[in-house]
């Protein structure tokens, strides 16, 4: 079989300034339907004010999470970028977080730990429309 790269969307909506969105199972319906058996999962957020992150779905943590985020990137600053927007802390969040993962395939299934979901973070919500492109590449 020849080596094949597909890129795809997931749409999605969120409606809170920051939350977390597990798009696990879409991510890996993308990579079963792409028939890939080795190769790598890209899941990249084409986004300035929002992140990907791989790790554990328990409600605490990601309570948890939320909450650090608000600590170490806080709304309410002199920011320079608030000259002209009002959403700096969450530039600087998306900056540090990261805006794409990389996933090994491997027997056709993502190679990720148990407690290593794909979530998404919005740092600058609500949104009514937010894109995550998965690209699936191998053979
Ligand atoms: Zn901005």
């Amino acid at each position: 079989m020849p080596a094949t790269s597909r890129t795809q969307l997931i749409e999605l909506k969120t409606s809170e300034k920051v939350e977390i969105v597990d798009i696990t199972e879409k991510v890996e319906s993308l990579v079963k339907s792409s028939g890939v058996r080795e190769g790598i999962c890209v899941v990249s957020v084409p986004h300035a004010t929002a992140s990907v992150i791989l790790n554990e779905n328990e409600p605490g943590l990601l309570e948890d999470i939320v909450r650090e985020i608000n600590r170490l990137f806080p709304q309410e600053g002199t920011y320079m970028h608030n000259r002209i927007d009002d959403n700096a802390s969450a530039h600087i969040a998306a900056s540090f977080l990261g805006n794409s993962r990389i996933i090994p395939i491997s027997g056709g299934r993502l190679i990720r730990g148990t407690w290593q979901s794909v979530l998404f973070v919005e740092l600058d919500g609500p949104r009514e429309r937010r894109t995550v492109a998965v690209t699936v590449m191998g053979e």
